[in-house]
């Protein structure tokens, strides 16, 4: 049976919520549901890496992993208190026995396994996987390459039979340029329907002519990768498919708006207005809104600047 020896002091002790009589002394942890190689995997200098993931607050902790392939950069996720063993254990469940599984070392970090131990009459969960990078700070100002393959491969986790189901900054790793998914618990079985291509600046289809509604979340909200249909002007918000012409705008200006300031509005109206065209000729091919093209069902969700 493989073992996970944890021998260093564990940071900021206060934080971990348990007793024990030599902290010192090391927490050996074996491992669940699995089985392994007679090998010790042996944790020293660890660090806080986070206090917790957006949903649960297990602790996470990073630290080098010795054992049989040599010594890896690690990340140990650990709970105490038993409250995320359950998601705990259906994260391992995904990395091992589902053919997302097979994504390691590429979409996903290597997972090492799920190790308990008890400590008095609590138990120790903890799941430990490859150090695969940080996690991306603003999704919306990312590199294009990255988007790319970071679209690539939500697709290649969908095409698995699964969503990941909490797909944000924070569960994505920026792997020396490359992109990595964390967080496994909330993935469900899914199959991945996409009707259309991301055309990048396209206005927002709704979610029934896109398909696949997790891909559909990460390019419309996270990666602000599609317009959306309405438009705020002179604190007012337009329909893009009902602006006729740049002077449509300008309809609420407050009154008593000098005539300074009404010019400048103006000529921000006509480079608003030559945008809406823009946007038309790709959306439509055309500059003029046809009856029955106008995109009432692109309402849904749409947001306002
Ligand atoms: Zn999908």
């Amino acid at each position: 049976m493989t073992t996970l020896t944890i021998t260093c002091r564990f940071p900021e002790d206060e934080v971990l919520s348990f007793e024990r009589e030599d902290p010192d002394e090391p927490l050996t942890l074996r491992l669940v549901n699995q089985k392994g190689a007679d090998a010790k995997l042996t944790v020293d200098k660890l660090v806080l890496a986070t206090d917790g993931t957006r949903h649960t607050q297990s602790l996470v902790l990073r630290g080098r992993v010795t054992g049989p392939l040599g010594t890896m950069e690690s990340i140990l996720k650990l709970d105490f208190t038993g409250e995320h063993r359950d998601a705990m254990l259906k994260e391992a469940t995904v990395y091992q026995k589902t053919k997302v599984g097979s994504l390691q070392g590429d979409v996903l970090p290597r997972f090492y396994g799920c190790f308990e131990a008890k400590v008095g009459s609590m138990v120790v969960t903890c799941l430990a996987m490859e150090y695969c990078g940080e996690p991306v700070e603003d999704l919306r100002h990312i590199a294009h390459p990255f988007r790319q393959n970071l679209l690539l491969a939500v697709r290649d986790f969908h095409k698995r039979g699964k969503t990941h189901g909490d797909l944000y900054e924070g569960n994505i790793l920026d792997c020396h340029g490359h992109p990595v998914l964390i967080d496994l618990e909330f993935a469900e079985d899914h199959k991945c329907v996409i009707k259309m291509k991301i055309v990048t600046g396209a206005i927002r289809p709704t979610v029934e002519e896109y398909g696949c509604p997790e891909l559909y979340e990460l390019i419309s909200e996270r990666l602000g990768l599609w317009k959306t249909a309405v438009i705020r002007f002179c604190n007012q918000t337009f329909w893009k498919d009902d602006v006729t012409c740049a002077e449509h705008l300008l309809d609420n200006m407050p009154t008593g708006t000098g005539d300074e300031e009404r010019h400048k509005l103006a000529e921000q109206a006509k480079l608003v207005f030559q945008e809406i065209l823009k946007e038309r000729r790709l959306t439509y091919g055309t500059e003029e809104v046809l009856p029955g093209q106008r995109r009432v069902d692109y309402l849904e969700g749409a947001h306002v600047a």
